[in-house]
């Protein structure tokens, strides 16, 4: 049987005119949207669509998919690879940054372009396709007892199917010093039909610990099919933290991101990360200046305990852990 969150995969709309129609916005978005969705597509599921106000060309929702023309400026110290990536890499779809950890990039997919995003040029032509390609990244990891974390990213890791997963999990399981499975994911929040039975099970079905990383950035993001989806995960034991990006006209208000939090830790969702922009090439109009970010988690100290408060950091290229500004 073909999984429904696959159909939502295919159905995702890729046409700025066609989301424009069905969101009832001004037609004349839609020819910078084209202009500014060359490179990098528009690409958005019909389940976060959903949670979009209609008629509202600066939803928070909208403002993270759809491409604008600002994204065609070349601002100064916007670069292509601004967390320094490629120099990261230990081998083909292999990255190392920090001690102890690994990430694998699994694929290049996703269930959403994130317009801000600090991989939308990165080449994953070169990352593996398929699970034999994997077996380069896992002989470095086991090459190295020092690694005790292997973390799967992307592009989106869930994108894949739970044979390909469970099967990369027990390869990985196999590596004797590993101690944990990190998934880094937004599929939950974007199409929640994703947290299937099968991917619990083979996310807790190792001697691996799972974590896992979602990312939402605005408290509108969370519908109920996404809260439950979020407490299947956490019902059966996974930790589930989550990371944000401090989004100019999306979350950069203290309302905003005390709104995001309380929703989260109600589902029993940590709040992790708030990350300073990336300065990647066509998000400059993204970014929040850092005294503002740090205006904003003073207020969120304010109105939240302390475990309801991120953690605000900013990634540097080549250095040894992120930068915590506050
Ligand atoms: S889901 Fe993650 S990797 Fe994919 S476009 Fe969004 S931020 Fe980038």
């Amino acid at each position: 049987m073909r999984e429904s969150w696959r159909d939502e995969l295919r159905q995702a709309i890729r046409d700025p005119a066609q989301l424009i129609a069905a969101l009832d916005l001004p037609a004349e978005l839609g020819e910078p949207a084209r202009r500014a969705s060359h490179n990098f597509p528009l690409f958005a599921p019909r389940p976060y669509i959903t949670r979009m106000r209609r008629g509202d060309p600066s939803d928070p929702l909208l403002r993270q998919v759809l491409p604008v023309e600002s994204e065609l400026l070349t601002p100064q110290g916007f670069t292509s690879d601004p967390v320094g990536d490629e120099s990261a890499a230990l081998s083909p779809g292999l990255l190392q940054k920090y001690s102890s950890r690994a990430l694998l990039i699994t694929t290049g997919a996703c269930a959403v372009h994130c317009r801000y995003c600090f991989r939308r040029h990165f080449p994953y032509s070169e990352s593996p396709r398929s699970p034999d390609d994997w077996q380069l990244a896992i002989d470095r990891i086991a090459a190295d007892p020092s690694i005790d974390e292997a973390i799967l990213s992307g592009g989106d890791p869930l994108t894949l199917v739970d044979d390909h997963l469970a099967e990369l999990a027990r390869r990985l399981a196999a590596v004797p010093h590993l101690r944990r499975l990190r998934v880094h994911t937004r599929l939950p929040i974007m199409i929640p039909q994703r947290v299937t039975s099968e991917l619990v099970d083979w996310l807790c079905g190792t001697r691996l610990t799972p974590i896992m990383v979602v990312h939402a950035n605005h408290a509108n993001e969370i519908d109920t099919s996404t809260a439950n989806a979020l407490a299947r995960l956490v019902d059966a034991g996974i930790p589930v933290l989550n990371q944000s990006v401090l989004l100019a006209g999306v979350n950069d208000t203290a309302e905003a991101l005390i709104d995001l939090s309380r929703r989260l830790v109600d589902l029993r969702v940590m709040p992790y990360y708030l990350h300073q922009l990336d300065r990647v090439q066509g998000a400059a109009h993204f970014e929040v200046p850092i005294s503002l970010g740090l205006e904003l988690i003073d207020k969120m100290r304010r109105a939240l305990p302390g475990y309801a408060v991120p953690r605000y950091v900013q990634e540097v290229a080549g250095a040894s852990h992120k930068h915590v500004l506050a």
